[in-house]
């Protein structure tokens, strides 16, 4: 097993320290430090690609892009022709304005034959199937997995080599490499790291969504 590096995370801001605090300097909340392993791995990683050497941009060659349709024209357009091989895309808004109804319809029209896995720590298979069936949806390649725990879910992802992934929705997923509560910014930065980096090792496009409400407190001023 590799060697984990520690860093300690402020879970009200995203602030980080060597040390733990009891007070956070950028954001003065009490008791919001908890600790963050980092995979010493990722830094072995990052250093085998600092060696990398220049070359001339006019020599570069580069395969074209394939995309997929998202079945959706405008949905399409705006993300530039399609959906990109292992691309990560966000889909954010407020509750009830129809994120999951979407996102169900893409799973529909997306020209695949393979597997699209549909992953909900909120609904259960019930509940998605009735919307579904409102929708009249009923291809044989959607599959529901009901998982709240980013490990399992890249198992499954492994074994199960779908084209989509959706994550339904982000808040909901967790590591139990770090000590907060599912939805904080530590836990939201592990999983979306790890699932950045699975998309691209493994090929695979997610969609994730994010439940935002109408004036996230802890998110105004951050980058997530
Ligand atoms: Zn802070």
């Amino acid at each position: 097993m590799a060697k984990a590096k520690a860093v300690f995370v402020c879970n009200n801001c995203g602030y980080e320290s060597s040390k733990w605090l009891g007070k956070c300097p950028a954001c003065n909340e009490w008791n919001t430090f908890f600790e963050q392993k980092l995979d010493t791995n990722v830094a072995t990683k990052k250093k085998e690609k600092e060696t990398a050497k220049s070359v001339a941009l006019k020599n570069v060659e580069y395969k074209e892009i394939s995309r997929i349709s998202t079945g959706f024209g405008e949905l399409d357009r705006v993300l530039g022709g399609g959906l990109v091989d292992g691309s990560l895309i966000l889909i954010g808004g407020e509750p009830g304005i129809g994120k999951s109804t979407l996102i169900l319809q893409i799973c529909d029209k997306i020209k695949t034959d393979k597997i699209v896995l549909y992953v909900s720590g909120e609904e259960s298979a019930e509940q998605i199937k009735l919307r579904a069936d409102r929708l009249k949806i009923n291809k044989n390649n959607i599959m529901f997995y009901g998982e709240t725990d980013i490990d399992l879910i890249e198992s499954e992802i492994e074994e199960k080599k779908p084209e989509l992934v959706i994550i339904d929705s982000i808040q909901t997923i967790f590591s139990d490499k770090v000590d907060s509560i599912p939805g904080s910014i530590g836990q939201l930065r592990e999983i979306t790291s790890r699932i950045m980096r699975m998309c691209k090792e493994k090929k695979v496009t997610t969609i994730i969504i994010r439940t935002c409400n109408k004036r996230p407190e802890t998110l105004q001023d951050q980058e997530y």
